[in-house]
């Protein structure tokens, strides 16, 4: 099944001399529990494309699914539950709030949205992302490495349907990179996590299914069962 999809989508921004267009008739389609890499050169139209994806970003023209629900056709506060309800986000700058321990933070959109975990799923995912022992700790208290974990658990505690990952190794070293690189591989394995990912790194591209490359707004190529050495 699928899990989102463009069709025909065109993004610009501005208007006459100024106009750019970050993305020209994309059609990409996510399956579920796939993992996904965005690759392109610096201004390609990775987070373009990654925005509209996560209805952060509107589209000039086309179409923008998630699941079989047309986005185009839902109001703004549609938009707004589908963001908190259905997708989840970890960004490179971890994003976490720093009076909460690492618990409270992977909580926190749960909380939020007035829900309650499921018991046996946080426990599966705290064990999953190895974060036992650092629950109760603030991220001053946690290294890099940790900190994004605490991130990815945020993002998988709510069970949404996409998870949407820009640069998530972005900030960390190689070591602690590939730790997290392993978890989302090990999330899309056992717990069918469908994940998109923007990244310029090879070694992050290998532990993904397929690599999308865009230039210029435009699907260039697509490779299935990556390796760094291939995508280098
Ligand atoms: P990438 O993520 O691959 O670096 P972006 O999606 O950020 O690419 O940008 C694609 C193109 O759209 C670039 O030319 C960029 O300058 C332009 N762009 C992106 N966001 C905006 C914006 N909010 N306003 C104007 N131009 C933008
Ligand atoms: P990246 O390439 O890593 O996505 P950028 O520096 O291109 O980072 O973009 C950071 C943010 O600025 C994005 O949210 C993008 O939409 C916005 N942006 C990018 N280019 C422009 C632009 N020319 N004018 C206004 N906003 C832009």
């Amino acid at each position: 099944t699928v899990a989102a999809r463009t069709v025909g989508l065109t993004k610009a921004y501005g208007d006459g001399e100024a106009r750019v267009t970050a993305l020209d008739d994309v059609s990409v389609e996510l399956q579920q529990g796939e993992f996904t890499a965005i690759m392109g050169p610096s201004g390609s139209g990775k987070s373009t494309l990654m925005h509209c994806l996560a209805a952060l970003d509107t589209p000039t023209s086309g179409e923008v699914y998630l699941g079989d629900e047309a986005l185009g056709r839902l109001g703004d506060k549609r938009l707004t539950q589908l963001r908190r309800d259905r997708i989840g986000f970890v960004f490179q700058a971890f994003n976490l709030v720093p009076t909460l321990t690492a618990q409270e933070n992977i909580l926190l959109p749960l909380s939020i949205a007035g829900r309650k975990p499921d018991a046996a799923w946080f426990d599966e995912v705290i064990d999953t992302v190895g974060l036992r022992p650092r629950l109760g700790h603030r991220p001053s208290e946690l290294s890099g490495g940790q900190q994004q974990r605490v991130a990815c658990a945020r993002a998988l505690v709510s069970r949404p349907e996409v998870i949407f990952a820009d640069e998530p190794t972005g900030n960390l070293d190689s070591t602690s990179g590939e730790e997290i690189l392993r978890f989302l591989r090990h999330s899309v394995e056992s717990l069918g996590q469908t994940i998109v990912m923007v990244t310029h790194d090879p070694v992050a591209a290998g532990f993904t299914d397929r690599v999308v490359f865009l230039a210029d707004g435009r699907v260039i190529d697509e490779m299935r069962d990556p390796t760094a050495e291939r995508v280098l």
